[in-house]
């Protein structure tokens, strides 16, 4: 590759308390909580709303606020439910079910809780540069539409999902599965439990280990005007063959997709990206949410690959909508409503931070005296190899703890991280990146950055009782 040299003075554009890089759910309720806690506040974003996945990437469930037994985990996360609640009676939208909030809404309610907070947005920015001396964060660099300019502040906090900020920083961080990751999913009893096909056994198999062990992407997609008065949720997350929908191979064969990425032929099994057909209801009347696409072993953090990827999901969109309609009943009047506009991508980078959370650990709910989140959902890794349902299933009890080390950088004084790339294992990670647990580790982080900009501390030496207290008063439940 030929290279370019790139040496430009720039200007300071902010100079500020606390950074939070990426609006997606984690980064906003790290915004809020600092700002809370006294700190001016800025959250760069490099879309036009807040939300990330969650809004961009139309993923509506808003899972993992409460623990096994129905109690709230409380904090920015309840206060965004109660607050999704007031607003669809204001604004005269259709009650969704409490936890499927809902993309656009979401956009407002989110905004709203942050300039509430008195937290500064600052959109369509992109950080491509992160200056780092001395094991220190000293600026990010940003391209807006104003050009290319600067951003300083006393703290930061990397909320991009893919951990871009740490990375560049120079902290360790792994991508795809651990050796163990397949042992372990055996240990745990995961074989039979769950899900009908297990393929645990593959993290060890030498076809296996020539992709990226990382979980799949998905482009998710609505699809209106379903009769459900036929019932289609009878059809929903299951392996179907083809006689179980009535389908005739050789026509299914003929389809222009058919054998594309995704419709590869799959023995009796109706060769579909994911094996099965996945959808939810969206809240609004005969609308279903659609999670069926699926392309493996993606990079998401190299722009090719993410572009060929989206290419591939896109096109699986609209072949799926065309196979919804064909063959499942209900959907035969249907339509595409939308489709997110961004490839969902579930995982990247995790940083290897002062503790990594084990997915054994999570799954034998193990709390912890310095947690400052916790989490609950199952174990969900969809399957990095190819059609399998799921890997995993529900963990031994009602919830886990998730301590302070895993948004803590081993090195870095003046960073911290939440959401999706937090410091934990593969298997761990499939169940922390639900929206709910990044919403904790989100206001964790925040509540760290002020105390420790308060004391005097840096990341690796604040108090974190004193951060577990900032966040009890702000109405989060730890179990510790
Ligand atoms: C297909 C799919 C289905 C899912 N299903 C569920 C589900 O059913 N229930 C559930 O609870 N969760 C689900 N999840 C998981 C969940 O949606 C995500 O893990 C979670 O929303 C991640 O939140 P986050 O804030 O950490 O990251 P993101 O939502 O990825 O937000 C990161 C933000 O940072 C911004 N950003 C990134 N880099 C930069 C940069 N360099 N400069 C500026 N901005 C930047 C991005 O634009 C983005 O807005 C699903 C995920 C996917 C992909």
């Amino acid at each position: 590759m030929s290279t370019v040299k790139l040496c430009e003075q720039v200007n300071v554009r902010y100079e500020t308390d606390v950074v939070v890089v990426g609006g997606g759910v984690a980064g906003t309720a790290a915004a809020i909580a600092a700002a809370r806690g006294g700190k001016r506040t800025l959250l760069i974003e490099k879309s036009g709303c807040l939300g990330g996945l969650a809004t961009n990437g139309h993923v509506s469930p808003f899972d993992a606020t409460k623990d096994n037994s129905g109690n709230t985990f409380g904090g920015i996360g309840k206060e965004i439910i109660d607050r999704m609640v007031i607003y669809q009676d204001k604004y005269g939208c259709p009650k969704s079910a409490s936890k499927r909030v809902g993309p656009h809404l979401f956009k407002v309610v989110l905004l709203d809780l942050a300039t509430e907070a008195g937290v500064d947005i600052l959109f369509h920015a992109d950080v491509i540069k992160t200056v780092a001396e001395d094991d220190e964060v000293k600026n990010l660099i940003i391209h807006t539409k104003s050009g290319i300019e600067a951003v300083s502040a006393k703290m930061f906090i990397d909320a991009t999902g893919d951990g871009d900020i740490f990375a560049e920083a120079g902290e360790e961080f792994v991508m795809g599965c651990e050796p163990e990751s397949g042992t372990d999913l055996k240990n745990a009893g995961f074989d039979h439990m769950h899900f009908e096909i297990n393929s645990s056994s593959k993290y060890d198999t030498e076809e296996a280990k020539k992709i990226l062990a990382v979980q799949p992407c998905s482009v998710m997609f609505s699809m209106g005007n379903v009769d459900m008065t036929q019932n289609p949720i009878k059809y929903n997350n299951k392996n179907l063959k083809f006689e179980d929908l009535g389908i005739d191979r050789d026509e299914f064969f003929s389809l222009e997709y058919a054998g594309t990425v995704g419709f590869e032929e799959n023995g009796d099994l109706i060769p579909l990206p994911q094996g099965r057909i996945l959808f939810f209801p969206s809240g609004r009347p005969n609308e279903l949410i659609v999670n069926m696409s699926r392309v493996i072993g993606v990079d998401g953090t190299d722009a090719v690959e993410l572009s060929k990827a989206a290419v591939i999901a896109h096109k699986q969109v609209i072949y799926l909508a065309d196979f919804l309609k064909r063959y499942v009943p209900g959907f035969e009047e249907s339509y595409l409503v939308e489709s997110s506009n961004v490839l969902g991508v579930r995982e990247t980078r995790r940083l290897v931070g002062m503790h990594v959370l084990k997915g054994l650990d999570a799954i034998n709910c193990v709390h912890y005296d310095d947690e400052i989140a916790c989490g609950s959902y199952i174990i969900d890794i969809h399957d990095p190899f190819g059609k399998s349902r799921a890997l995993g299933g529900a963990i031994h009890g009602d919830s886990y703890g998730i301590p302070y080390g895993c948004i803590a950088p081993k090195r870095v004084k003046n960073l911290l991280v939440c959401g999706r790339c937090i410091s934990v294992d593969h298997i761990a990670h499939s169940s922390t990146r639900i929206q709910g647990t990044c919403v904790m580790t989100g206001q964790a982080a925040g509540a760290a950055a002020a105390v420790a900009l308060d004391t005097d501390a840096t990341v690796q030496t604040v108090d974190v009782q004193k951060v577990r207290e900032a966040l009890k008063n702000d109405g989060v439940l730890l179990r510790k």
